[in-house]
């Protein structure tokens, strides 16, 4: 049983499952689906609310009267919001507050069949610096207290359309998962992120590195090759990050999600960036494949069983 690096959480490491990596391989993440009837396609946009940011060779700007043609990310409003601008009153019953929000989605590439574990160096600096900008624009708004960044890659990992993309959840509030970190963080006398950053950096946990980034599998892995990229020098979200940041995020991405890809043959997967307007707050991002459900035991104790340890699952991701 492993104790989370700094909250009162645990996870069980059952390496005695001793399962291979072969074991975890289904049909590959993603489903085919025709371009044609893709809203995310290019030649599709009206297809889609008008875009928020569009990113041609020109630069960023909104869709107009007539939608921005020639982009190669574009970033909307979610037609099936789970937050809006304007919510319906809760209900009466129990407590309730308004889901004032912004839901919105990002198109990472015009290329229908575009996978980002094939992204060029250049695909994804330009995909850490729209997630940059975007949390960037959502954060400054008064009103909001958490933006969520994730991505669903394959239908079981909740994609419900194929062609690449992320999203993007501005809350009215700090979800309490992030105030339990930042009140652990408050007591300790130095932040438990960059300890842990240098502890695993010289483990054998450690998966890749560079100047500015690690990708480990963490002491605390909750799910087989479950892996988290952090930044080696303290900084509380993507804003913090210069040219040089972003572009070291980007190669720690693109190595992440090659040698998922390899190991485990094209998984579904979701990763999270966690990120606060707070300085003492440490960005990460985690990479979850998605090859373990939830179980009864989890559900009831909270407690995940994880069957490959992260030492195992880095040493194979590391000659991945
Ligand atoms: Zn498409
Ligand atoms: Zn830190």
């Amino acid at each position: 049983m492993r104790r989370h690096y700094f909250l009162e959480e645990y996870c069980i490491i059952a390496a005695e499952r001793k399962k291979r990596p072969s074991d975890f391989r289904r049909e590959r993440g993603r489903e085919r689906s025709d371009p044609k009837t893709c809203p995310f396609c290019p030649g599709n946009e009206e297809m889609t609310p008008p875009a928020v940011a569009a990113y041609t060779v020109d630069g960023v700007g909104p869709d107009g009267v007539e939608r921005v043609r020639d982009w190669w990310a574009r970033s909307f409003p979610n037609l099936y919001p789970a937050v809006t601008a304007d919510p319906e009153p809760p209900t009466r019953e129990w407590v309730a507050d308004r889901a004032r929000g912004f839901h919105e989605v990002i198109i990472e590439s015009p290329d229908h069949d575009a996978d980002p574990s094939e992204f060029s160096r250049q695909e994804l600096e330009r995909l850490v610096t729209i997630y940059r900008d975007r949390y960037a624009s959502h954060i400054a708004d008064p009103g909001v207290g958490y933006v969520s960044i994730f991505k669903n890659w394959g239908r079981v990992a909740g994609a419900s359309l194929s062609h690449t993309h992320s999203q993007l959840v501005a809350l009215p509030i700090v979800p309490p998962a992030l105030l339990r970190e930042l009140e652990a963080i408050g007591r300790s006398p130095r932040c438990p992120y960059c300890s842990l950053v240098e502890r695993e950096a010289a483990s054998d946990r450690l998966i890749f590195e560079n100047g500015r980034f690690v990708l480990i599998a963490p002491f605390f892995s909750e799910a087989p090759y479950e892996t988290w990229i952090l930044p080696k020098g303290h900084a509380p979200s993507l804003e913090g990050l210069d040219p040089r940041g972003l572009e070291d995020l980007a190669e720690a991405l693109g190595e992440a999600l090659r040698r998922q890809d390899r190991l485990l043959s094209g998984p579904a997967y979701n990763y999270t960036i966690r990120q606060l307007p707070d300085r003492r707050y440490h960005l990460n991002l985690r990479i979850h494949p998605a090859i373990s459900a939830l179980a009864g035991f989890e559900r009831n104790t909270g407690i995940f069983i994880n069957s490959v340890p992260p030492e195992a699952a880095a040493r194979e991701l590391r000659e991945a």
